[in-house]
């Protein structure tokens, strides 16, 4: 059996330090806010290049956090619109909704399955206040032209990186391309807690301080409350584990770029379409996703030789019961992407012999 993604085994190579860093917690007596996030914080902007990184709970709170940051120093207002890729995790989208601003869904290029920077242009109105910029499947959605068009335009550049940690684009990562950021450390992302995480990166001092104050319940100072904030803290404990893992984010996403360009070079058959990868530097592939008409036929045959596969997403959020005000728009390109796409397994502990037993049962299907 081939699981799509082992966790239990990415976690077990790190099993020794891991304990470690977790007795560590047990005996410090300190369970939030002490120095594993303050470490973890200094680590992580240091390996993204920011200048501040605040650990919060999740990823959709530190996406969340960022807009309500925004708002409270008076740079977003509601009812502002924020252009956003059609084709993402709901969270992308949730996190501009809970926030009373207005989301608009734009299409993506059919090639990358990221956010059509010509498009973006042309949903611009003059309520837009921000672009939501997400690295989908590992892959950097930024370009010099949707720098130019926020530059141009006076947007927000907010990125969600929740899938694309380690990600780099000409010499510099994601996380540190626009005004702030927003990463996942769900157990299944490049970089997994165990449990939830998220984290905030930015270069701007008042949205590092607001959002710091935000998550605190508002507060800065013990018992003075100057938002009306929420409870969003990055647990000790999952700071620890972060502190170990990422020492291995790189070496882990170098495996999973090494698979990758074996998918590309090796997988042959004229009823799936490869992705398209022009720069491995900017892509970590957090998934490999292929495209195939007959997606259900082939993930079937995939089961019956013990392959798991998965599909991201199955349905768009223009179509979801939550977002119901959507339901009549088409997005065609949106709409075709889930319903051809498949995710091939892919991780760092997959072995060469999976890989070729994967690649073997794919070119051997006939729809
Ligand atoms: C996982 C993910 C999120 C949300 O992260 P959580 O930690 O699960 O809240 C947001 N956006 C994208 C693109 C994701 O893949």
């Amino acid at each position: 059996m081939i699981p799509f993604l082992d966790l239990q085994k990415i976690n077990l190579q790190y099993a020794e330090e891991i304990r470690d860093a977790i007795d560590r917690v047990v005996r410090s007596g300190v369970y939030i806010r002490g120095n594993e996030n303050r470490f973890f914080e200094e680590e992580y902007s240091n390996y993204i290049g920011s200048r501040y990184a605040i650990g919060c709970g999740n990823g959709l709170n530190a996406l969340s956090l960022i807009f309500k940051a925004y708002k409270k120093t008076g740079v977003l207002d509601s009812g502002d619109q924020v252009i956003v890729p059609a084709n993402t995790y709901i969270a992308s989208i949730l996190s501009i909704s809970e926030n009373g601003l207005t989301p608009v869904p734009v299409e993506p290029d059919k090639e990358t399955f990221l956010i059509d920077q010509q498009k973006i242009e042309t949903s611009i109105t003059p309520r837009t206040k921000a672009v939501l910029i997400v690295h989908l499947y590992g892959q950097c959605a930024y370009t010099d032209k949707i720098g130019d068009i926020c530059r141009k335009h006076n947007l927000l550049l907010i990125e969600d990186n929740a899938q694309a940690h380690g990600c780099v684009f000409k010499g510099e990562k994601t996380g540190s391309l626009g005004h702030a950021a927003a990463h996942s450390f769900y157990p299944s992302k490049n970089l997994g807690a165990m449990g939830d995480g998220g984290a905030v990166t930015t270069d701007d001092p008042i949205i590092a301080d607001t959002i710091r104050t935000l998550a605190n319940y508002g507060s800065e100072i013990k018992n003075i409350f100057q938002f009306k904030g929420t409870n969003s803290r990055l647990d000790e404990i999952q700071a620890a584990v972060l502190r170990v893992k990422l020492k291995h984010l790189e070496e882990d996403n170098h495996q999973r770029k090494n698979i990758a360009k074996q998918y590309l070079k090796e997988i042959k058959n004229r009823n799936i379409k490869l992705p398209v990868v022009s720069d491995f530097d900017a892509h970590v592939f957090h998934l490999f996703p292929v495209l195939c008409e007959k997606r259900e036929h082939l993930m079937r045959h995939l089961k019956g030789k013990g392959i798991s596969t998965a599909i991201h997403y199955p349905i768009p959020p223009h179509l979801q019961e939550s977002y119901r005000e959507w339901n009549h728009l088409k997005f065609p390109i949106t709409e075709y992407i889930h319903s051809a796409e498949l995710s091939l397994p892919i991780s760092p502990v997959l072995t060469q012999s999976e890989v070729e037993e994967i690649i073997s049962a794919i070119n051997n299907w006939d729809e």
